[in-house]
Order: structure tokens, then sequence, then C-alpha cells
């Protein structure tokens, strides 16, 4: 899904942000960038991001390479990659709801498509009571839950979280990589930058660690320090949540369902009319057939379907 082929970024002043990365990352992978503040974490998801262009190598994204990807394409790219920021980046004077509609209302979704998704998503994230809450009435768990919630929400083949744990403490900062996981698990691939060593160690995923702009680890199932301590990450949710959760995505599925069958339903209805059409013009042209024959027959005096006529058409022509 993702390749960095001898990829090096030096910014106009010189900073080599990155040098010969070379790495592959399958769909549905779970990776962890660590490494000190300065390695080139930024740098390579804004690579995938296209916010940077590599100065050497290349950067393959689903078959595109990134380098040549035309300008006006970039946002159609980014449409299909879920951001996670450090920051949460939200609105503030949005509501929670109404942050994460905005993400579909650019897509050009309906109004009846906006509510539902985004309650069922709100409640994957456990924050289905708080649609309507500001930024600044959320704990910093809370922010960032929204801030996954948006970023889930047009469903992306990709997630990149640059930092997401930075600003939580760890009980939020282990909610927030449980719910990443479960993401992941449903298909999603998941690239999370970090120097957040606990977690890393707690998850037990592939490694990819970078040093002064080198690659300098590519591991399976990597650990930040030596000491492993796996252990199983999950999002608490009441059962109450969970009942709200399930009544959300049947929501969508049968709205979805209900979509496609009046979709269904207008596409035969049209493909009806086209063939009307087409018969009626069908019949136009035998009725306008069968009077250009009535007008021979008339200059020929010969009556239709009357073997008499017929025969005196031979005779004549004999
Ligand atoms: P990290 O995310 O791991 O902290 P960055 O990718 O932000 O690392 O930075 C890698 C190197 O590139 C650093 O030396 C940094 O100073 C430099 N750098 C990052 N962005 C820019 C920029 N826009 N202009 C110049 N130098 C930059």
């Amino acid at each position: 899904m993702i390749e960095f082929r001898n990829t090096e970024k030096v910014y106009p002043n010189g900073a080599k942000a990155l040098i010969d990365i070379n790495f592959k990352i399958e769909s549905g992978e779970f990776v962890f960038c660590i490494g000190e503040s300065g390695a080139g974490k930024s740098t390579l998801i804004k690579l995938i991001t296209c916010e940077e262009r590599p100065s050497k190598g290349t950067v393959i994204l689903d078959n595109y390479e990134l380098s040549r990807l035309q300008k006006r394409l970039i946002p159609n790219l980014r449409r299909k990659i879920g951001m996670i920021f450090q920051d949460f980046r939200l609105i503030d004077s949005k509501t929670v709801f109404e942050n994460v509609a905005f993400a579909m209302e650019i897509m050009g979704a309906s109004k009846a498509q906006i509510k539902r998704r985004v309650s069922m998503v709100l409640s994957v994230v456990g924050l289905r009571d708080k649609a309507d809450h500001y930024p600044s009435e959320l704990s910093g768990g809370e922010a960032q839950r929204v801030g996954i919630a948006r970023a889930m929400i047009n469903n992306p083949g990709l997630i990149l979280a640059d930092e997401p744990t930075g600003n939580l403490d760890p009980v939020n900062g282990e909610a927030i990589l449980a719910l990443l996981e479960e993401i992941n698990r449903a298909g999603t691939t998941v690239i999370c930058c970090t120097h957040d060593a606990s977690l890393v160690d707690l998850m037990q995923k592939r490694v990819i660690e970078l040093s002064n702009g080198r690659l300098v680890r590519d591991e399976q199932r990597g650990a930040y320090t030596d000491c492993i301590a796996e252990k199983e990450l999950s999002f608490e949710r009441s059962d109450e949540d969970i009942t709200k959760m399930d009544e959300a995505i049947y929501e969508n599925i049968h709205y979805e369902h209900q979509q496609r069958q009046a979709k269904r339903a207008k596409q035969s209805a049209e493909i009806k009319s086209m063939l009307d059409e087409d018969s009626r013009k069908r019949r136009n042209r035998l009725s306008l057939a069968e009077r250009i024959a009535k007008m021979r027959m008339l200059a020929e005096n010969i009556e239709p379907n009357n073997p008499e006529s017929t025969a005196s058409i031979v005779d004549l022509e004999q």
C-alpha cells in the first residue's frame, strides 16, 4: 500500500530530514514510527500526504507515485487519508457533531447521510452524548476521540496519527491506541508516529525507527525498550454504549440498504423509460416503414396482402 524507495528529503535550508529511506507497508498493517524529536517522523507523514515532496527517490501509495501526482489531485488523495494530530485540531466554534460532520460535508454527502453516519461514529468512540458540546467543554481524551471520529468518518483506507497521545495521560493514551487498534482490526491501515515508549511496548506492533533522518530499525513485533510487557488494550464501553452503538450501526445498515433500494428502483425506472423510448421509436420507425410500403403499393396500385394484386405485378413484369 505504501512504499518509500530510496527516499530523501532535504529542506531548502539544507536540513536533511530523511536520508535513503526504504520500506513497504502492506494494506491492513499497524505500524509505529518512532524516534527522537527531529528524527524525521513528521516529514515522513508529510511526504505521504503530499504536504512535502521528496528531494530524491519516490513515495508510492496504492500504486500512485506521489512525486508525480498532479497538484489538482492532491485533495482527492487527502480525502482518502484520516489524520489525527497531537493537538487535536478541532474547530472551536463548531460542536463535536459539526466537527465530525464537516469532513463529510466537504465530500458532498447528504444531510441525512451525515446525521446517521456521524451519530454512528460518535457512538463508536463513546461520545454520542457529547455531540452538542464544544471542544472547550471536552477533556483531552474526549477531544482526541473526536479527532478519531473525524479521521474515520469517510471510511479511509489509511489513518496517519502524529503523536496522538502526546497531550494525554497514560489512561487516555491507552484508550486512544485501543480505538486505533479496533479501527485497524476492521481493515484500515494505521501509521502512528510516537515517542510514547510504554504504549509501543504494550502493543507489540511493527516498529519503524528513525534516527537523524535514517531508518535504523524495522521490526515486525517491536518495542521501544527492551522490557516487553504485552497487554491487551481495550477501549471500555458500558453496556448502554454498546447497545447504542449497535443501534446506530443497525440504523446505518438499514438506511444504506434503503438508499441502495431507492437507487436501484430509480435506475430500473430509468432503464424502463429508455426501453419505452426505444420501442416507441421503433414503433415509429415501423409505422414509417409501413407508410412507405403503403405509398409504394398505392403508387403501383396494389393493395397489401392481396394475392391477386401481387399476381398482376408478376403479370405486368412478364
Ligand atoms: P520529527 O517529527 O521526528 O520531530 P521532523 O520531520 O519534524 O522530525 O524534522 C526532521 C528534521 O527536519 C529536523 O532537523 C527539522 O529541524 C527539519 N525540518 C522539519 N521541517 C522543516 C522545515 N519546514 N524547514 C526546514 N527544516 C525542517
